[in-house]
């Protein structure tokens, strides 16, 4: 399988005239798409909503798009429910979803009335001295045991720091109920990145049989479950996308076989996808600065690990596409590099691509999720533009690169 960008040479050239590099550069009709297939999937459960995870990219033209589709916004901090507040969302269409939170933060919540999703017990008298127990209220679950599917391990929960343990749901749920909560649900969040359909079947078997054993524990019926997040896109040129249509219908038979029965036939679903609904329709656009030829060949980039952190932090795999040498000969083996003064500033390394020069166009793809939203001023870097592409052909700044100005925003009134 070969992967195209979604936009050509001569496309970029005409963008590149006003905008130049680096920029990330985002597909409406993709973003579109995956949405309306997202929410087709969980049709046939009333009341779905995806909460796009606003992490994996805040930039709120992108959150309005979302929001025209029926989506939520998934937050985690007080700025990002500030940007879920300024791109139209309120109430029920916001899930906060944070963990280590602050009172601010809490509070800020509650003031919009978005579902709260506490990540531990503890957290619950936290919340209740920083403004009160909501009515409506979520808890996050931790399973602890390894989280396999068909014997393949897919992550450890106990290493990580999120969640309560099944006792301590059991407990929380009766407090929360003590301290007037009514409507409650359930979310836990196990593996990321996943390129099967079988995580969300098995996520939400784990979560239903939760759920059961609560009614049967406390006398109170669980009214939502969030499957979070986690369902992968295909990086790689070889891999196999999941099936949207096949998860939300897989993730049904586990639901009339386990609540159904139990009387919770009325669970809401919902889910918290960032990467899935946007890592495939962004793009990061570079200019080769410079060829280098030492011990092995580099091709140095005028974007760098500031703009897309997932390669260097991570050792991900994101393609790179020369643009107008889509169909070159791969002849020569590259590390594409950025310019920070770390030698992990790779997009990629012995990467087989068409030969380049200087001022050739680079495409670094399945940038539209923890792309941008990442970025950071390493080294003085500074963070780029991004742009849109929207279903009609037309080209929108949808925010503006970074200057040398906003990097010093936050020295203004010291003494230098
Ligand atoms: C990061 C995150 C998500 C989104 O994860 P993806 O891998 O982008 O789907 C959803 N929910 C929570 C709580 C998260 O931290």
């Amino acid at each position: 399988m070969t992967k195209r960008p979604f936009v050509t040479k001569q496309q970029l050239d005409e963008i590149i005239a006003e905008h130049p590099t680096p920029f990330h550069l985002y597909n409406e009709r993709g973003i579109r798409e995956t949405a309306r297939q997202v929410n087709a999937a969980f049709g046939w459960n009333p009341g779905y909503m995806e909460y796009f995870a606003v992490k994996a990219n805040p930039n709120p033209a992108l959150l309005r798009i979302l929001k025209a589709e029926g989506c939520g916004a998934d937050c985690a901090s007080l700025t990002e429910l500030m940007l879920a507040e300024a791109a139209g969302f309120s109430g029920r269409e916001i899930m906060f979803s944070s963990n280590a939170t602050p009172a601010e933060d809490f509070r800020y919540a509650l003031k919009l009335g978005a579902v709260i999703n506490l990540d531990d017990i503890g957290h619950i008298d936290f919340l209740e001295k920083a403004g009160g127990i909501p009515k409506t209220i979520c808890c996050r679950y931790n399973p602890g045991a390894a989280f396999a599917i068909s014997n393949s391990l897919m992550d450890n929960p106990a290493e990580a720091k999120y969640g309560f343990t099944r006792p301590q749901l059991r407990e929380g749920f009766l407090r929360l109920k003590a301290k007037g909560a009514e409507h409650f649900g359930l979310h836990a969040f196990l593996a990321s990145n996943t390129l099967t359909n079988a995580y969300y079947p098995a996520l939400a078997r784990t979560l239903f049989e939760t759920a059961v054993w609560l009614k049967a524990e406390t006398g109170t019926e669980v009214e939502f479950i969030d499957l979070a997040g986690g369902i992968g896109i295909p990086y790689r040129p070889e891999e196999t996308p999941c099936d949207i249509m096949e998860i939300g219908r897989l993730v049904r038979e586990v639901y009339e076989e386990v609540l159904v029965p139990a009387g919770l036939g009325g669970v809401t679903l919902c889910s918290e996808l960032g990467r899935f609904v946007l890592g495939p329709h962004g793009c990061l656009v570079a200019t080769v600065l410079h060829i280098k030829d030492i011990y092995k060949k580099y091709a140095g980039l005028d974007a760098c690990a500031a703009n897309l952190m997932r390669p260097a932090l991570y050792k991900a795999y994101h393609h790179i596409t020369v643009a107008g040498k889509e169909d070159a000969p791969q002849t020569e083996v590259y590390d594409v590099t950025g310019g920070l003064c770390e030698n992990n500033d790779k997009f990629a390394v012995d990467r087989p691509l068409p030969e380049m020069e200087a001022g050739d166009i680079v495409v670094i793809h399945d940038t539209g999720a923890h792309g941008h939203a990442m970025g950071y001023n390493y080294n003085g870097k500074l963070r780029s533009a991004e742009l849109l592409l929207g279903e009609d052909g037309t080209l929108r700044l949808i925010r503006r690169a970074e200057t040398p100005e906003d990097y010093f925003a936050t020295l203004r009134g010291i003494s230098l």
